[in-house]
């Protein structure tokens, strides 16, 4: 089983993650961090399978992927 974690604080909103997935598990979310962007967050963790193609992506180093 796969997990994943946000450094939300660090996340720009820019949805690279949300292309990258390819179970399309990950969404921007309407919630917002104390820089003003919006974060994202994924939908079903569950049909996560630690692919780890969303962490490679993201420019910020926001998610870490655990198996
Ligand atoms: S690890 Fe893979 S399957 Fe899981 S959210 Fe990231 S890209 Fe999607
Ligand atoms: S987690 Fe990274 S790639 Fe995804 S929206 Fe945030 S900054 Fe962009």
């Amino acid at each position: 089983m796969a997990m994943i974690k946000f450094r939300r604080e660090r996340c720009k909103g820019c949805g690279l993650c949300v292309l990258a997935c390819p179970k399309n598990l990950l969404m921007v979310s309407s919630k917002i961090n104390r820089s003003g962007y919006p974060v994202a967050k994924i939908d079903d963790m569950k049909s996560c399978t630690g692919c780890a193609l969303c962490a490679e992506m993201c420019p910020d180093v926001v998610i870490t992927v655990f198996k």
